[in-house]
């Protein structure tokens, strides 16, 4: 068994559902779950219409609305209209379901407030929509789809807007709902981000919050695998609008990926992956666009083919802090105190390195600065460096290739550093450099790891 799950743009029209549904029909043999985004920009749009309803803008959110439709419907035009029959009922239902969301527009118009409960109601709808339809465009193009409503199979807690599963209860739904279906050859369609409390009660789990279905999804059956489905090739060696030579990595592991993600690496969110990652289930990233390009896998263990650079990254506009002990050598507490200071203006640091005198740190929150600098004063001599960038290369045991560090180092040549820490795990090095030097630093860096021979084969 696996779990397809295809993001918005993947669904974005009818030659994009058509194309997903491809993908799924050469897949079923795997016995494919499939979990679908609502349609590109949907969510959105519900967003907005909700905005507009508690600004009492009734036109907005008619005209919003009535574009929604729309999209639906074109859909449905172009993929399900042969068969009358199937056209009516998916119509009826977008009707019943535009009817309601109309009802609690007007509520929160009345009230002139939306609550996180009426939210979830309005925003899950761009899923409900879009997974009726992709069922039905299934049937016509001859693959048994059988549409399933999250609600009886991802339970959650009360915690509108950001849900969380409740993963036994869950399981036991999934077991009951799907596996039948999957054992007479169906191919069941979810919409993902959705869920509903053990009352019934329809939450959402998050923005973004598909790829999380799907891994839910997953792990209470036990899939083999876990597909996410979205635009681009995978996870890469850097961000290719910096690097148009970045590659694609096959394979990496989850704490390398959510490492990557802090960089902000947008592709796949670590977080929304846990489930699966937990019972160690791989998590495939794949591009509708590009199907014969074989993606990146992401699993407990990542590549044990070898180690050293997974990726370089990013991470701009950051604040070096550096605290040097007015207090004589050795006296014992300092750290205590200039972390206490951190922790009362909640400021969280990210790299710290420190010698026997002094400790430099780095923030990506500037808005408590010039009180932080004022409650250190009285601990230690302060020195402040602003528009900073983290530059770090990610990989499990980076550093056991012997080569590694040479190659960094060497590809920094003429790039000044003030700091630079070599994770504990062993995950990163992060070098931090001025702001104008970090494309020049992250682009010798990629091309000496990544574009040049050089990984000796383990
Ligand atoms: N449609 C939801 C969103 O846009 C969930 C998702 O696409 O993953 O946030
Ligand atoms: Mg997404």
């Amino acid at each position: 068994m696996i779990v397809i799950k295809f993001g918005g743009t993947s669904v974005g029209n009818a030659d994009r559902v058509a194309n997903a549904i491809d993908i799924v029909a050469a897949r079923r043999e795997q016995k494919p779950i499939v979990v679908v985004s609502a349609l590109a920009g949907v969510t959105n749009e519900l967003v907005a219409a909700l905005e507009a309803a508690r600004a009492g803008d009734g036109e907005r959110v008619d005209k919003i609305i009535a574009d929604v439709r729309q999209r639906h419907e074109d859909v449905a035009v172009r993929l399900v209209q042969q068969k009358i029959d199937f056209f009516e009922s998916f119509t009826r239902q977008l009707d019943k379901q535009i009817e309601q969301i109309h009802t609690i527009l007007r509520g929160i118009t009345l009230l002139g407030e939306i609550t996180a409960r009426a939210k979830d109601k309005v925003v899950s709808i761009g899923e409900k929509l879009s997974s009726v339809l992709f069922a039905y465009s299934m049937m016509m193009r001859a693959v048994p789809g059988e549409h399933v409503h999250s609600e009886e199979v991802v339970i959650t807690d009360e915690r509108f807007g950001e849900a969380r599963p409740l993963m036994g209860e869950t399981r036991a739904a999934a077991r009951r709902v799907l596996l039948p279906l999957v054992e007479r050859n169906l191919v069941p369609v979810l919409g993902g981000f959705i869920g509903s409390t053990r009352d019934g009660a329809t939450t959402t789990l998050g923005r973004g919050g598909s790829d999380y279905s799907a891994a839910i999804i997953g792990a209470a059956v036990g899939a083999d695998e876990i597909q996410i489905w979205t635009d681009v090739d995978g996870m890469m060696t850097c961000d290719p609008r910096l690097i148009p030579n970045a590659r694609v990595i096959d394979t990496i592991s989850y704490v390398e990926a959510a490492e990557l993600a802090w960089f902000g690496a947008k592709v796949l969110h670590p977080k929304t992956i846990a489930p699966a990652v937990e019972q160690n289930i791989p998590v495939r990233v794949l591009n509708t666009h590009n199907v014969s390009s074989p993606g990146t896998l992401v699993t407990r263990a990542g590549d044990t083919r070898d180690h050293g650079a997974r990726a370089v990254a990013v991470k701009r506009g950051v604040t070096v802090v550096n605290m040097t002990s007015s207090q004589m050598l050795g006296a014992h507490g300092f750290l205590a105190k200039l972390f206490a200071i951190f922790e009362q203006l909640q400021v969280s640091v990210d790299l710290i390195t420190t010698s026997e005198v002094s400790v430099s740190v780095t923030i990506d929150d500037k808005h408590n600065l010039k009180q932080l600098v004022e409650r250190l004063a009285p601990v230690a001599s302060v020195e402040v460096m602003e528009n900073q960038s983290i530059v770090a290369v990610v990989g499990r045991n980076l550093m056991r290739d012997s080569e590694v560090g040479a190659k960094i180092f060497t590809a920094l040549r003429g790039v000044p550093m003030s700091m630079f820490a070599l994770g504990t795990s062993g995950l990163n090095l992060s070098i931090v450099v001025d702001e104008k030097d970090a494309d020049r630093a992250v682009k010798s860096i990629h091309e000496a790891l990544f574009e040049t021979p050089l990984r000796a084969a383990v």
